[in-house]
């Protein structure tokens, strides 16, 4: 596996893998990569002949008092778990070089980045589609692959492909959960082991708020209560939200229909846990 700090490098070998035709699958993180990650990885390897994940915890994503300082970083464990997964390319950007002194030029996908996540962390959408498509630019990848637990940044993303006319493809992949349920996240390390318990009720509210919707109610507020009601009901946390929205647009409904999304973020502890269903 090559490890590749410096933009300039980056460039320079997908530039000549480019050159020698050929293609490129891209798996950006913000590593303390967990099972999750390498499923995304495992299936660019599948998808190209040349497999680039980077590691980069993006500074412009985080809102003041958020836990940008506080984030879990372990570079070895991913060097070695990238190696294992068949990584060519291992890409750690520093956020100077990705940030460069009079940076000032940002990506907004305006309607997309509103709701949901986009209403309790101002400017997060911003700074992620900003620094993806810095990515795209830098690693030149003919394939992309991002989590559908992000669910609504995969649907930024995929906006921003489209408006921008970026030669890439967007791939989302399946969220990969612990056997309790809980979805992976680097996140989950903050949670002590009485919080993690309590953490399994955010996939509970949503498997219940699928099986009432494949039961045949519609009605978005009678399956939000019932999912809201497991939340309560186990203490789970402080709800930022739990809301049912079209798959595409993000826009709210009031009749849940299929390819509907019943998504929702909770504060377990220091941790804020995002998870979702697909209706
Ligand atoms: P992150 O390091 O949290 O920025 O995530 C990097 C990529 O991994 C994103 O595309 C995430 O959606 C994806 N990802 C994170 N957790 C999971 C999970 N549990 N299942 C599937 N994909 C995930």
């Amino acid at each position: 596996m090559n490890v590749v700090k410096g933009v300039a490098e980056m460039k320079a070998l997908s530039r000549s893998l480019k050159r020698d035709g050929k293609t490129i699958a891209f798996v950006p993180t913000m590593g303390a990569l967990h099972e999750g990650h390498l499923t995304l990885m495992a299936e660019g390897k599948k998808r190209a002949d040349v497999l680039v994940a980077s590691v980069f915890v993006n500074p412009t994503q985080f809102g003041p008092g958020e836990d940008y300082k506080k984030y879990t970083r372990d570079t070895e464990g991913d060097l070695d778990k990238m190696s294992q997964t068949g990584v060519d390319i291992a890409f750690f950007p520093g956020p100077e070089e990705i940030y460069p002194p009079g940076f000032q030029t940002y990506v907004e996908v305006t309607e997309l980045e509103k709701p949901l996540c986009g209403a309790s962390r101002p400017g997060h959408f911003r700074g992620v589609a900003t620094v993806v498509l810095k990515l795209f630019n830098i690693v030149r990848p003919d394939v992309a692959f991002f989590g559908r637990k992000d669910y609504q940044q995969l649907q930024v993303i995929k906006r921003m492909v489209r408006d921008l006319d970026l030669d890439v493809e967007i791939v989302g992949m399946p969220i990969v959960r612990e056997a309790s349920g809980l979805a992976m996240s680097s996140r989950n390390a903050y949670l002590s082991e009485e919080q993690r318990t309590r953490a399994v009720a955010l996939s509970k509210a949503l498997g219940e708020i699928k099986r009432k919707f494949d039961g045949g109610e519609r009605k978005a507020s009678v399956l939000l209560e019932s999912g809201k009601r497991i939340l309560s009901d186990s203490s789970a946390g402080e709800i930022d939200y739990l809301e049912i929205r079209n798959g595409d647009t993000l826009e709210e409904v009031m009749l849940a229909s299929p390819g509907d999304v019943a998504a929702l973020a909770v504060k377990v502890g220091r941790a804020r846990l995002i998870d979702n269903i697909e209706l």
